[in-house]
């Protein structure tokens, strides 16, 4: 353990909940939410109040976040598909999907048109996911 000569009380919780929950151990459940960056699907495990921890084995990422089910605090993390009826303007554009998925999504909104005035969304497609404006690597 070469974190704890120096290392503040946060940096050895963070070790010490890094290393018990990227281990094997029990109690962890697959949630139908994945990972943002493996697509994976994440797990959490329950620890009282409302907190969750939200996993990635494949990426060994370790969250803790509140949430009023696994579905919703891995959903804080991971992707997952929101119902097309639940598409708002302030989503904008989103890629759009139909499940179960055999296709590519469709990009952009209920309300946009393309230039011969036809829906960019076409009516079947079931659920959508928001699009994510990343930063330059540079900005980092
Ligand atoms: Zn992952």
């Amino acid at each position: 353990m070469n974190y704890s000569k120096g290392a503040s009380e946060l940096d050895k919780c963070a070790h010490r909940i890094h290393d018990y929950a990227t281990g094997e151990v029990e109690g962890w459940r697959e949630v139908a939410v994945v990972c943002p960056h493996c697509g994976k699907n994440l797990e959490t495990s329950y620890c009282e109040d409302r907190v969750y921890l939200v996993r990635c084995q494949c990426c060994k990422t370790i969250s803790i976040v509140a949430g009023d089910s696994p579905k919703d605090a891995a959903s804080k993390i991971g992707i997952v598909a929101i119902p097309a009826e639940d598409w708002h303007e302030d989503y904008g554009d989103c890629l759009w999907w139909h499940f179960p998925i055999e296709e590519p999504p469709y990009l952009g909104s209920p309300i946009s048109f393309d230039r011969y005035g036809n829906e960019t969304v076409p009516k079947w497609c079931t659920h959508f996911t928001p699009i994510y404006i990343p930063t330059e690597e540079n900005e980092l």
